[in-house]
């Protein structure tokens, strides 16, 4: 890792044991994108999958190492990036403890997440402090690796600002100029930092509407049959939509035609099967490659890296602590 390129922390929760096409578009490939010339740490939030623990509680240490398997194979470079799993680093529970005392109530209550979180939750289930500070945590996260950007899907983007808010408010109390104002980093590719689900919805786990890049090229084949198209198309020469139809706004992603294809499909000159087993297709061949690796990393492989992760992620993070302790003239 080269230390003098800018640094950038990158994170996901762990709320699954599997990766999705939409997460890989709107996160882990701009991830990829950057790991060329940045010193990257990504962290897979564990503690973040806590706070919103449904009946039973999930195995979330086998969910965050298929996820790091799920990275591996989309291309995330373990040379190149420090793939670590959150409470393997203790110091992020250390420095959320202490930015917890630079954090607002008020703020915190005001989070719109929180409150939508708040009124998901089953009327048997508490409110948690835990789901409260998660927003303290998440800037304990960014801060402790003082870094200078971090990359965000769009749905994240606002709590970038209370964590900077929370940086500036310690820098103030103790007259230093510690934690950077860091840069948001969002992708500006629409198509893909909102990827539609199956059902035109938002393709997210919680709608089971995703294409999973851990799954079978006969089950993506399956799901692409069944998916959403224009629905006033009932036979071949009638015009699609392709703005509303799901089949279409994949083939724009990973068709080299697909503007043509999108013509067709306006004018009636092409079927919905047409555009489905076209997009299996190619599909499935872009997945292959990923699929391919993911099936040889064994759990020996992603132990090895997650370790060289925890390490590099820890040497830094321990040098953050010590400097923290310092200001704050802790013993
Ligand atoms: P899910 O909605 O399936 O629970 P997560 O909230 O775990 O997904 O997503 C993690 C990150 O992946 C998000 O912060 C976002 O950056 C990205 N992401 C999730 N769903 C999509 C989508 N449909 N299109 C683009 N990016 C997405």
């Amino acid at each position: 890792m080269n230390a003098e390129r800018p640094r950038i922390l990158s994170g996901a929760r762990a709320s699954s044991p599997r990766i999705h096409i939409g997460n890989y578009e709107g996160a882990v490939k701009p991830w990829i994108d950057l790991q060329d010339d940045h010193e990257m740490y990504c962290m897979i939030a564990d503690y973040h999958g806590l706070t919103t623990l449904g009946a039973t509680p999930p195995d979330l240490g086998y969910w965050s190492r298929e996820c790091a398997k799920d990275f591996v194979a989309c291309g995330l470079d373990p040379e190149k990036c420090a793939i670590f799993i959150q409470s393997r680093v203790p110091q992020h529970a250390e420095l959320h403890l202490i930015l917890s005392m630079f954090t607002g109530l008020g703020k915190l209550e005001r989070v719109p997440t929180f409150k939508e979180k708040k009124d998901n939750l089953g009327s048997d289930q508490q409110v948690s402090y835990g789901l409260l500070g998660y927003p303290v945590l998440q800037s304990a996260d960014i801060l402790l690796y003082r870094p200078f950007g971090v990359p965000v899907g769009k749905d994240q983007a606002a709590h970038l600002e209370l964590s900077r808010e929370i940086g500036r408010s310690f820098n103030s109390a103790y007259g230093v100029d510690y934690f950077p104002d860091f840069y948001t980093i969002v992708s500006t590719d629409e198509s893909r930092s909102t990827l539609p689900g199956l059902d035109m919805r938002k393709m997210s786990k919680s709608y089971d509407n995703c294409i999973y890049i851990n799954e079978t090229a006969d089950e993506t084949a399956k799901k692409i049959m069944s998916a959403f198209t224009t629905p006033s198309k009932m036979k071949l020469s009638d015009p699609g939509i392709p703005e509303g139809c799901a089949v279409c706004q994949y083939l724009r992603l990973y068709s080299p035609n697909w503007e043509s294809q999108w013509n067709e499909d306006r004018q009636g000159l092409r079927g919905c099967v047409q555009n489905k087993r076209e997009l299996i297709e190619i599909l499935n061949e872009f997945l292959r490659p990923m699929r391919e690796r993911r099936a040889q990393i064994d759990d020996a492989e992603i132990e090895r890296i997650l370790a060289d992760g925890t390490e590099r992620a820890t040497d830094f993070a321990a040098q953050t602590m010590r400097e923290v302790r310092q200001i704050m003239r802790l013993a």
